[in-house]
């Protein structure tokens, strides 16, 4: 009876702290039929040594930090400002960490014959910043780096990992001791779909607009801080050009959003709550106008170009912002400040009906019956946001706010 690395689908999230800890290199990640990667045992390599189960830390737990400080923050380099997904939070920190002569992991969307590849990478030279820049709202397979990193650590290279919240358990599960050169940050998550869908999707509008992909911003700012997407295509001729895609004109972004087609542990993610694994956590800065309107009187902080929030967890993190001053602007909030708009720190995303249709759907007439569903459910959605970004932002802005006004007076009437 060989080894059996997770009982269910709820156990594992795919981080693959087990394929780089097997010393028989018998453990790989394979996708299943809808695409989310698992590991798989190879039973003629496997000596049944146990250390993939003892490195798991998903299954095993692992110790969280309770936030000892918030703020609100934004990078005071526009050029890092503009590639960020938000206020550039993490790009602040991993500028100093790389002038300091340091390594820096995390997710890089490259390309590859028209196909994306989402990874955790390190590097070691500001020149590549860019490449961890920006939100990758697929899952990023961890590949070699956990062990690329504990290589670092042990010839005392300083180390600064980030991910989501499972991928630096993982590598706190693997490395198996504190590390006073590792810093970790991790992004407030709601959940990751998997490479193939992403894939089958961006193949779909390369074929649409008759290009090849040869890159994708999930979050591009030419129209502000948002979520709209901007893919790039290269044409047989040639040429290559972008295009602005509004997220809830397509199926991808907003089957992600809506949380549809999130892994299946996602729904039960033990990380989605106030205490943290990381030492420090980043994410969005939602509900800013209303947590601190004093604040964006400040043009620091510009609702148009993004706001990050942070949260300090451990007393290294809180060390390591007292010296990010000239690199960040740092606004003292509070979790509940934070939280307010972002229930993943409190919950994890719920799973909805519609995932089972959308994956059932997909199995049976792949990406191409996915879209033509979206194309037909969603029709109201698309009409109405086809119209909405026809109207200039700044109008857009004071509707929005008016709207919000009138609800709050009503909300107070009861
Ligand atoms: C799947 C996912 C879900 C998210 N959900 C939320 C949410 O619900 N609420 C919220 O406030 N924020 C969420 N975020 C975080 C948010 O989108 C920004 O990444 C975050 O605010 C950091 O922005 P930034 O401007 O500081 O830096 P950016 O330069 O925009 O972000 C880069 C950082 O994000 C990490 N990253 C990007 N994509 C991935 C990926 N696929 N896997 C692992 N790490 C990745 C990089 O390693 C790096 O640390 C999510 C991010 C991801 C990747």
């Amino acid at each position: 009876m060989g080894i059996e690395l997770f009982e269910n689908k709820k156990s594992c999230c795919g981080c693959g702290a087990c394929a780089n800890i097997c010393p028989k290199g018998a453990i790989t990640m394979k996708p299943d039929k809808w695409g989310y990667a698992y590991p798989v045992v190879d039973s003629s390599r496997c000596v049944s040594c146990g250390a993939c189960k003892k490195v798991c830390s998903y299954q095993n737990g692992i110790s969280l930090h309770e936030p000892i400080r918030a703020y609100a923050a934004v990078n005071k380099t526009q050029q890092q400002l503009e590639k960020s997904a938000s206020g550039g939070a993490f790009s602040a920190v991993a500028a100093y960490f790389l002038k300091n002569e340091s390594v820096v992991y995390g997710a890089a969307l490259d390309f590859e014959g028209g196909h994306p590849i989402a990874h955790l990478v390190g590097i070691d030279d500001a020149s590549q910043l860019w490449r961890l820049q920006g939100s990758k709202y697929v899952q990023s397979a961890v590949e070699q780096t956990y062990k690329k990193a504990k290589q670092n650590l042990d010839a005392g290279k300083k180390v600064l990992f980030s991910g989501t919240p499972c991928q630096i358990a993982g590598l706190y599960g693997y490395l198996k001791k504190e590390y006073a050169n590792l810093w970790t940050i991790d992004v407030i998550c709601h959940g990751v779909p998997n490479l193939k869908f992403f894939d089958d999707y961006l193949s779909i509008e390369g074929k649409k607009r008759g290009g090849v992909p040869t890159g994708y911003s999930f979050r591009d700012k030419k129209r502000g801080w948002g979520m709209n997407a901007r893919l790039d295509l290269r044409y047989l001729s040639g040429k290559e050009k972008s295009t602005y895609i509004p997220a809830r004109l397509t199926s991808y972004n907003t089957l992600f959003l809506d949380g549809d087609v999130y892994r299946e542990n996602c729904y039960a993610c033990p990380y989605a709550r106030k205490e943290r694994v990381s030492d420090m956590t980043i994410g969005d800065f939602w509900g800013i106008e209303r947590e601190h309107p004093e604040l964006l009187k400040q043009s620091e902080f510009d609702e148009k170009k993004g706001i990050s929030c942070i949260l300090v967890n451990t007393q290294k993190a809180a060390e390591l912002c007292e010296k990010l001053s000239d690199r960040m602007y740092l606004y003292e909030s509070s979790f509940m400040k934070i939280a307010k708009k972002n229930g993943q720190l409190d919950h994890p995303s719920a799973k909805s009906e519609r995932r089972k249709t959308v994956m059932e759907i997909y199995k049976k007439f792949g990406y191409d019956g996915v879209e033509k569903w979206f194309r037909k459910k969603y029709k109201k959605q698309i009409i109405m946001h086809r119209v909405y970004n026809a109207i200039p932002r700044k109008l857009r802005v004071a509707l929005k706010n008016a709207i919000k006004n009138r609800k709050d007076k009503l909300d107070y009437v009861g």
